[in-house]
Formats: C-alpha cells, sequence, structure tokens
C-alpha cells in the first residue's frame, strides 16, 4: 500500500489548497556535473519538482546524494549543468534577492550590529536607506532580539545568531527562503526551540521555504511534503506528503503519523538503494589504545 494511504482528511484538504496555489519554485530536469578525472561526478540527475506559494519542503537523503549542492544551485550559486530553475516563471541564472539563503554556518557580518545586519537585508529588498532602519527594528521584534539591536554577532549566542539571519534573510523579501541545515550545529534543546521559532515566524511570514536536514525528525516535524534524495548519482527517490495537521508542538513526535512517517523516511535512506557506496564499508576494529583497564562501560 502506498505511503500516505491513512492521511487525515483535514490534512489531505490543506495540501489540496496549498497545491491549488501558484506554483513558486519549479525545478525541471536538473543535473550538476562537477568536472574531474573519469568524467567527473554527477552531483544531481534528472531532478524535477514543484513547490508552491507557502509550502514547507525539506529535502533529505544520506550523505553524499547531493542535498547541499541542489540547494547551492536552487541559490544560483552553482551553475546547473543541463535542466533550468525558474522563480515564479523566470529563470534562475545566478544569486537573486527572490531567494534568501540561511547557511548552516553563521553568516552573519562580523563587523556589523545586529540591526545594521537586518537592514542589509532590508535594503536588498530594494527599500531605501532612511526607511531601513525602521523596517529592521520591526523585523527585530518579530524574532524578540530588539534589545539586541545594537549587538554585535559575537555576543549573541548560536541560536540568536541563526533568528538573526533569518529575519536578514526575510527582510529582503525573498519569493522562497532556502535553508542548508541552518540548526545542524547547534544542540538539541536549541535545535528544538530553533525548529518551534521557525514554525511560528512562517506562520507570521507565510514563505515558500525549501529546507535541506539530514535528521529525519527535523523533516517530519516541519514539512508539508519531504523530498528524499538517493545517491550515486544524486537522484530522487521519493517526494512524500507528511500526513499531520498543523500548528504542530513538540509532543506531534509521539503520534502514530510522525512515528510511520519517520519509519518510512528511515527504510527508505538506510534500504541498500539509498546508501552511500561509502556508507557501505564496515567499520574496521578499533584497538582499545590503551584503556583496557577503564573501559567506558
Ligand atoms: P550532501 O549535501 O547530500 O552530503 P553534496 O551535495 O555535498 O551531498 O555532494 C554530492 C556529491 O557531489 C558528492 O559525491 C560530492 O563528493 C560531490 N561534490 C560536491 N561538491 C563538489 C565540488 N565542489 N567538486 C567536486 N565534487 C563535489
Amino acid at each position: 500500500m502506498p505511503f500516505g494511504h491513512e492521511m487525515p482528511p483535514a490534512v489531505t484538504a490543506r495540501l489540496q489548497r496549498m497545491k491549488a496555489r501558484e506554483v513558486v519554485l519549479s525545478v525541471r530536469g536538473l543535473c550538476k556535473v562537477f568536472d574531474g578525472p573519469d568524467g567527473g561526478t554527477v552531483a544531481l540527475q534528472d531532478i524535477s519538482f514543484d513547490t508552491h506559494r507557502r509550502e514547507f519542503l525539506c529535502v533529505v537523503g544520506p550523505s553524499g546524494c547531493g542535498k547541499s549542492t541542489l540547494v547551492r544551485t536552487l541559490a544560483g550559486l552553482e551553475d546547473s549543468s543541463a535542466g533550468e530553475i525558474l522563480v515564479e516563471g523566470s529563470r534562475v541564472s545566478g544569486p537573486g534577492s527572490d531567494r534568501g539563503m540561511v547557511f548552516q554556518n553563521y553568516t552573519l557580518f562580523p563587523w556589523l550590529t545586529v540591526k545594521r545586519n537586518v537592514m542589509f537585508g532590508v535594503e536588498m529588498g530594494g527599500q531605501p536607506r532612511h526607511a531601513a532602519e525602521r523596517t529592521a527594528l520591526q523585523w527585530l521584534g518579530l524574532i524578540g532580539l530588539e534589545r539586541f539591536a545594537e549587538s554585535y554577532p559575537h555576543q549573541l549566542s548560536g541560536g540568536m545568531k541563526q533568528r538573526v539571519a533569518i529575519a536578514r534573510a526575510l527582510a529582503a523579501q525573498p519569493r522562497v527562503l532556502l535553508m542548508d541545515k541552518p540548526f545542524s550545529a547547534l544542540d538539541s534543546q536549541t535545535r528544538a526551540r530553533m525548529q518551534a521559532y521557525l514554525l511560528e515566524v512562517w506562520r507570521k511570514v507565510p514563505i515558500t521555504i525549501v529546507f535541506i536536514t539530514h535528521d529525519l525528525d527535523e523533516a517530519v516535524l516541519l514539512a508539508d511534503r519531504i523530498l528524499v534524495l538517493k545517491p550515486g548519482p544524486g537522484r530522487m527517490q521519493e517526494l512524500l506528503e507528511v500526513p499531520l495537521t498543523r500548528p504542530r508542538g513538540a509532543d506531534i513526535v509521539e503520534s502514530a503519523g510522525f512515528r510511520r512517517t519517520r519509519r518510512h523516511l528511515h527504510a527508505l535512506i538506510h534500504s541498500g538503494a539509498g546508501m552511500a557506496p561509502e556508507d557501505d564499508v564496515p567499520l574496521p576494529n578499533i584497538p582499545l589504545l590503551g584503556m583496557a583497564d577503564d573501559p567506558v562501560e
């Protein structure tokens, strides 16, 4: 039986409404080959999908399946080798303010205050300087960091830096927000808070999000749909719909729908077909280096 046969009617209805909205990001037959000896590396092969206005799409897959290459190509930071990427019908041919980007590593300008970092985003969105400060302060209010307007990034925690990075990206009023493993450098408690926080921001600023993660729980918690990639070469394995209602609180992880989706993803990714060749190599026996008298257990 195909996955999703137990979709609650409210979720089916919400997904139908989502798919009736216009397509914001369209990816058609996308391929990416990195040059190198022996024909190079085919990082992406024939990737095609549409993302609708206000959709939250997560992309998962084992290491090396092309997740980062995909998001970097969508951002215009890498050229595609074949196929096309369209944002609201216009072909992407490089970075542009129609796509905002939040990376795993903190990318705030360290020499600018928090307010000026967000003002940079506002000005990217086309607002003149004199209005940018007011708008930046509104964004800081939305993310609950007005008090830190005059602080510098090094004075903030990792989670706060990512909140500012999200505000800066959204302040430029992109059509799509691209997020490349944005919470993976955070400890698990901060990550959980940031996931809840992102869902809350997304409720207030309904934007299309493409979110790359290797954390299956994170994907199920956040996404409307999940694109599963498989490696060697990186290609589409499945595009599945998450059978969970919104809003989603932390307790959703206990629900049958969450656990079923999580199990399905795990099975896809850890089936032989979904594994990168290097994941197949057995671990060697690692000798205890002089610690035999002091075992960890
Ligand atoms: P993931 O993010 O899923 O771990 P990547 O997109 O980083 O996967 O990598 C996909 C494939 O492309 C891998 O085989 C990787 O070695 C290769 N690759 C990624 N970036 C480059 C690059 N700049 N030059 C050559 N090969 C690359």
